[in-house]
């Protein structure tokens, strides 16, 4: 095999950690092996393949500047998890037919391997520059945002066809079943609206209700807030919906995920609560005595920087230990959603983590890493996998109804943006992975609206 072609580089531990995401998926332990320049999949003890052969160089580099056309599937008789026609990433005009029979067993032509390397590995996002103005790789200037398949989590569907060709080569085989499910998260930024505040930002808050605002209910407010945010945090302050975040979760038996900042890197952008204050640790002891569960998030500048994110873990965990809180998995997601790869997923597997949930953009909902399945992380540039696990972020609220971003109203057009993006995930039998801040509850119109999400 020549070295100077591109497929070269889907290397053996790519070829190895993809074994374990068909394992992950189907349930049995799928060989992958190079023959040339095409790649064989093979079940130890049963008979013939099925082959790739029409593999694709773009799908080992930094970029989102390729074409994609649509293939449908069920004109050659397959069924499809969407309605829509199936996107083919790096492939204008699919050949026809996509998939053929011959005598050993099943020929794929198109990478199906190659696109989910691509997208599960964010071998997309190596090295960009092309970024926001918190550092992120925004949506937009995504391949699957450019060419409409953000909202599609195409590498499920993919999977989803190959396990029908899998059916087919090796009918005897009973392939895991999988089911859907919904996971909610909320970024504890801010737990109280003023209980946490300094006694200059106080005053001048107090200040700007006086004479700017005239608004003496506020200023009460917030020296009462102040006043009765010490050992708890103030019943009556709005963005304290941790009780009714939680008695909704339990009444659709959900748990609900609560991700506290525990450093300051940026003291702009980061809370202003320390972990260790009295009432922070009474609401971990909370969440956790409901059978909730408490999470990381790192603070806003530790993205670049591995050792603060262990840091910041460690430091979550030894006052979780302190409470008595113990639990199997600690995970979580970054602050603004900042990440640079592969160096921030570098800090979350130095740290112990299980799993990281950042991975979907700010600017827009959808599937960031093309799948709404959790996954064993890859590190594309050290070529290795590792222990830590993927779970993708499907929507966070302020992506649909935020003004910096799509400004939906609180209306149907985001109810449908929402409900479309559950049954996209439903489709493919995968998790709609949501994250609702606990400070975007304070309405009743915002809280139907969650509730809405959540129901149906
Ligand atoms: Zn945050």
């Amino acid at each position: 095999m020549p070295l100077t072609k591109a497929y070269m580089q889907l290397s053996d531990a790519a070829l190895c950690w993809l074994e374990t995401i068909l394992l992950e998926r189907y349930g049995y332990p799928f060989v992958l092996k190079w023959d040339g320049d095409r790649i064989r999949m093979t079940l130890s003890g049963a008979s013939g393949e099925i082959c790739f052969d029409t593999l694709q160089s773009v799908f080992s580099k930094p970029n989102s500047d390729f074409s994609c056309g649509f293939w449908d599937g069920t004109a050659e008789n397959w069924q499809m998890a969407s309605e829509e026609f199936l996107p083919t990433p790096a492939v204008t005009e699919p050949p026809v037919p996509l998939i053929r029979k011959i005598d050993a067993g099943y020929v794929v032509h198109y990478d199906i391997l190659g696109l989910t390397y691509w997208m599960l590995s964010r071998q997309e996002e190596v090295g960009r520059t092309d970024l926001d103005k918190h550092g992120r790789f925004p949506a937009i200037a995504s391949n699957a945002y450019r060419n409409g398949y953000l909202g599609r989590p195409i590498v499920d569907e993919w999977l989803n066809l190959l396990g029908q060709v899998i059916q087919r080569q090796w009918p005897a085989l009973e392939l895991k079943r999988h089911r859907f499910s919904m996971k909610v998260s909320h970024y504890v930024d801010v737990p109280s609206r003023y209980g946490f505040d300094g006694t200059y930002r106080l005053l001048r808050g107090m200040a700007g209700d006086l004479l700017k605002r005239r608004d003496w209910r506020n200023m009460y407010f917030r020296v009462t807030s102040r006043v009765n945010t010490r050992s708890r945090l103030y019943p009556a302050d709005p963005v304290n919906s941790f009780n009714w975040i939680m008695d909704i979760s339990e009444q659709h038996e959900l748990t609900s995920a609560f991700y506290f900042i525990s450093g300051r890197t940026n003291p702009r952008m980061d809370a202003t609560y320390e972990i260790e204050y009295p009432s922070i640790r009474r609401l971990m002891r909370d969440v956790h005595a409901r059978g909730h569960e408490i999470g990381l998030h790192p603070s806003y500048n530790t993205y670049r920087n591995p050792v603060k994110i262990v840091a910041e873990a460690d430091r979550l965990r030894r006052v979780c230990g302190e409470e008595g809180i113990l639990q199997h998995e600690w995970g979580g997601r970054m602050h603004y959603l900042r990440w640079k790869h592969p160096v921030t997923l570098r800090g979350w597997e130095a740290a112990g983590m299980t799993y990281d949930s950042t991975l979907g953009y700010a600017d827009r909902p959808g599937f960031r890493c093309g799948t709404c399945f959790e996954y064993p992380a890859f590190d594309p540039v050290e070529c290795k996998a590792l222990k830590l696990r993927i779970r993708p972020l499907v929507a966070m609220e302020c992506s649909i109804i935020g003004e910096h971003y799509m400004n939906s109203s609180l209306g149907q057009g985001a109810r449908q943006e929402f409900l479309r993006l559950k049954a996209a995930c439903r489709a493919v039998d995968g998790c709609f992975t949501l994250l609702w801040h606990n400070s975007q509850l304070c309405s009743a119109e915002k809280r139907k609206l969650y509730l809405d999400v959540l129901s149906q």
